[in-house]
């Protein structure tokens, strides 16, 4: 066949390379991947580890983000899921005014059956050998204990237990900078305080728990729901809650709802249920399209970007990088209030969605176009939040 022919010749379309290009693992192509300014690979046979550290952006600071064990379905889920919130945590940085950039690290694993000390301590090592580029620290299988293993190889981690002069569990820090979230967002729609009203709470977890007190302290109501039925029913012991089935939790009558589970909450089926004027809770990545964002405020239900609202935990690991100082970390997480009111007074001016004007506050931080800015870590380290840096 000549070159021509070759160049027009249409693929042979056969079962077998269809069921090879299915199972093909694409990573230069996989979203999200053209942002990042480093992903690395780990394996060790050995000691049972695969890993995958994503660092997104050090254009303001040191990459930090949680290290997350999980047993991924394949491995094309994991590189996803570690591009897409590695990403994240350059938003959140930026928004939340730290100097510091995104990064993720994912282990592929049952957290329940194959953490070892050894498997912690040999991802410790991978991340010494970014030199200090990628910070890392608990997330979703990992518990703050699990570091001390970590540390062992590392000094680039933080939220440590206190013993290892550490902060330790971010969470309460967490709920409480969500707790200033919700109170930003009611005093913004509904022009009150949270005393009366009702708020619906999906998880009682470490986030989800903590709000429910703060919650409860401030007079709301809540309706809560979790998988876990003994969760709810000590929550409705603890604070009168009602409790609802986890399905049901959407289509509650409740002010404000708050989900502190897992992501993609608001998506096509449970937009439509939704019955709320506010939504602010700690759970990541809750819009499952940006579209849905646009339909929020059609219907006129006002959402807290998740990476704004969330923030507190980052905040309080971020200090241990810095040197702990309790009353900064409470002005800054109180700071997080202040930042979602100036981005709803955006997203009315322009009349976009809450989402839409929170990564514009991101973008002009991060510089025009919002993309990673190279290795050097610049010195931004002092800059205000954005709150009040616009206002
Ligand atoms: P967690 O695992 O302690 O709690 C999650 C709770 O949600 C559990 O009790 C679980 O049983 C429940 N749950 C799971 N699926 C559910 C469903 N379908 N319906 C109702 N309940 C369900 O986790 P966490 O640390 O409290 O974090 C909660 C969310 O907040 C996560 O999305 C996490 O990524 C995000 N987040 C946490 C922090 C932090 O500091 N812990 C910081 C930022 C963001």
């Amino acid at each position: 066949m000549d070159a021509a022919a070759l160049h027009s010749a249409k693929p042979v379309r056969t079962r077998s390379n269809e069921i090879q290009k299915k199972n093909q693992m694409t990573v230069f192509s996989t979203e999200s991947f053209a942002d990042h300014e480093q992903v690395v690979f780990i394996s060790d046979d050995k000691i049972g580890l695969r890993a995958i550290i994503a660092i997104h952006s050090t254009r303001l600071g040191p990459a930090l983000g949680g290290c997350r064990m999980y047993p991924y379905a394949d491995e094309a889920s994991a590189l996803r899921d570690v591009l897409r919130l590695s990403r994240g945590m350059t938003f959140k940085a930026a928004a939340a005014g730290l100097g510091l950039g995104g990064g993720k690290s994912v282990i592929l694993g049952d957290p329940r059956k194959s953490k070892t000390p050894d498997l912690l301590r040999a991802m410790g090592v991978a991340v010494n050998r970014l030199g200090g580029r990628y910070i890392t620290a608990e997330d979703v299988g990992t518990t703050v204990d699990d570091f001390a293993w970590v540390r062992q190889s590392t000094r680039h981690v933080v939220g440590l237990p206190e013993a290892l002069g550490g902060t330790g569990d971010p969470s309460p820090t967490t709920a409480l900078g969500v707790y200033h979230g919700i109170v930003a967002s009611v005093a913004h729609r509904l022009g009150c305080g949270l005393q009366g009203l009702t708020v619906a709470v999906q998880g009682l977890g470490n986030v989800g728990w903590n709000l429910c007190r703060l919650l409860d302290e401030a007079g709301a109501r809540l309706v809560v729901c979790d998988v876990d039925p003994a969760l709810a029913a000590r929550a409705a012991a603890e604070f009168d809650a009602c409790i609802v089935e986890p399905d049901a939790i959407y289509a509650v009558q409740a002010d404000v709802f708050a989900p502190c589970a897992m992501g993609a909450v608001v998506n096509d089926k449970t937009l439509p249920q939704m019955r709320f004027r506010v939504i602010a809770g700690g759970a990541n990545n809750q819009l499952a399209r940006d579209e849905h964002g646009r339909q929020l405020r059609e219907r006129e239900i006002l959402y807290a970007p998740d990476f704004v609202i969330n923030a507190g935990g980052l905040i309080r690991v971020a200090s241990e990088h810095e040197g702990f100082d309790a009353a900064k970390v409470d002005a800054q997480v109180k700071g997080i209030g202040a930042t979602l009111r100036r981005i709803f007074e955006l997203a009315d001016r322009d009349g976009t969605p809450t989402q839409s004007a929170a990564m514009r506050l991101v973008q002009e931080r991060l510089g025009s176009t919002g993309r990673p800015g190279g290795a050097a870590a610049n010195n931004n380290t002092n800059e205000r939040p954005l709150a009040e840096r616009i206002a």
